[in-house]
């Protein structure tokens, strides 16, 4: 292992995903749902392969998936961006991530991450021999949120770039308006790029909207906006995603995403075209089943003695774990197969300093209701 690549180890979905099939526990740890995406899109997908998409397509991505992102993006946000020149297809958002920091970063620069952050980030910004520079979420008043003054104090004159990730995981955060015009005034002022990280674009509960960072006065120039077929189609195993940006940015993030992978997968581009053109509906009866068993686990989990910290987006709850006696949330999720039959997310594993999110869990609700309640139930033991 490289020295700056040992802090990384393993990352927390692959150990706690191993430790669940192990021990046979209902895993509500690595987010992916147990049911499928919409039927006449995963027919798509094998259609486009006997039709014969099965060859290199172009690095890009295929025309279809980069027409159906752009009339997507015009139709939901009103943003407008050439399917040519800005819009590029990537091997998931994970890929868009890396190659946007690897890209538009050079060694010593800075980065600015909310944490807790998903754990892809703060490797990236090592492997592009950056400096992350953290700003927390903090508790207040049942919702996550960073304190401006915070964020303020971590830009400096060497920072390059700011991800953004909402709705945010592992909180289930989605950024206001206002937070979001303070984050857009700080790039402004320090010409900072901003990097978005969407994947969860369509799921947010209780009427509150995704605001894309890019539609903010002035942002659409400095965003590189990012989000993937996974979360949105419940085809987590698919990896495909997207990048929008003006065109310098794109070609600077090219120059890097075509010796990564070249290219990524054919017949599932072709697919999630259909998907994005046909398929929506199904996406909103999705978020209303989503916001459903999201009141279905925290009812659960309240019941089974934690604190629940009830999110406005994404497929994850946040849980302090105090009131029941525990005091660290990864000798907890290690116990938790044994205790209970049930695997979680520490999510001091998304932190600098885990000291900050050691009394809490993440717990997964893309599942189906009766995994959630058998879940609840092994759980309501813990007390
Ligand atoms: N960003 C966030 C915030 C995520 O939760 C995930 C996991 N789906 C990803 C990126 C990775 O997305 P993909 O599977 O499309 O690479
Ligand atoms: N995004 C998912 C999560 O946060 C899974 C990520 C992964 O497996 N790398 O649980």
């Amino acid at each position: 292992l490289i020295t700056r690549m040992r802090e990384f180890g393993t990352t927390v979905f692959a150990e706690m995903t191993a430790l669940a099939v192990r021990t046979g526990s209902i895993n509500l740890g690595q987010g992916f749902p147990d049911t499928d995406g919409p039927p006449a899109m995963l027919e798509a997908a094998v259609e486009a392969v006997r039709s014969g998409a099965n060859q290199y397509p172009p690095g890009h991505g295929v025309p279809e998936l980069r027409q159906a992102v752009a009339e997507h993006r015009e139709k939901h946000y009103g943003l407008a961006y050439d399917p040519d020149h800005e819009i590029y297809v990537t091997v998931g958002a994970t890929e868009a991530i890396a190659a946007s920091v690897l890209a538009l970063t050079e060694p010593g620069d800075e980065i600015v991450l909310f944490e807790p952050y998903y754990d892809s980030y703060a490797a990236v910004v090592t492997l592009a021999q950056a400096v992350r520079r953290t700003v927390p979420l903090r508790l207040t008043e049942g919702r996550f949120t960073f304190d401006p003054d915070e964020l303020r104090a971590a830009v400096g004159p060497r920072t390059r770039a700011i991800v953004v990730n909402s709705p945010h995981n592992p909180t289930g955060t989605v950024f206001t308006r206002d937070e979001l015009a303070l984050i857009a005034e700080l790039c402004a002022e320090h010409d900072l790029i901003a990097i978005t990280d969407e994947v969860y674009e369509h799921l947010t509960f209780d009427g509150v909207e995704h605001i894309p960072l890019a539609t903010l006065p002035g942002m659409r120039e400095r965003t590189v906006m990012i989000s993937s077929a996974g979360k949105t189609f419940s085809v987590t195993g698919w990896k495909t995603g997207w990048i929008c940006a003006p065109a310098p940015l794109i070609a600077a993030v090219r120059t890097v995403k075509q010796f990564l992978t070249f290219t990524a997968g054919a017949p599932w581009q072709l697919a999630v075209a259909y998907g994005l053109r046909h398929e929506l509906p199904w996406v909103t009866d999705l978020r209303d089943s989503l916001a459903a068993k999201r009141d279905r686990l925290a009812t659960g989990l309240t019941q089974a003695g934690f604190d629940v910290i009830r999110p406005s987006g994404t497929y994850f709850v946040q849980t302090d774990i105090r009131p029941l006696g525990f005091r660290d949330g990864l000798d907890l999720t290690r116990a938790l197969p044994t205790l209970a039959g049930v695997v979680a997310i520490p999510t001091q594993v998304f932190y600098d300093n885990p000291d900050h999110g050691r009394h809490f869990v993440r717990f997964a609700f893309c599942k189906r209701d009766d995994v959630i309640d058998e879940a609840a139930a092994r759980l309501a033991r813990l007390g």
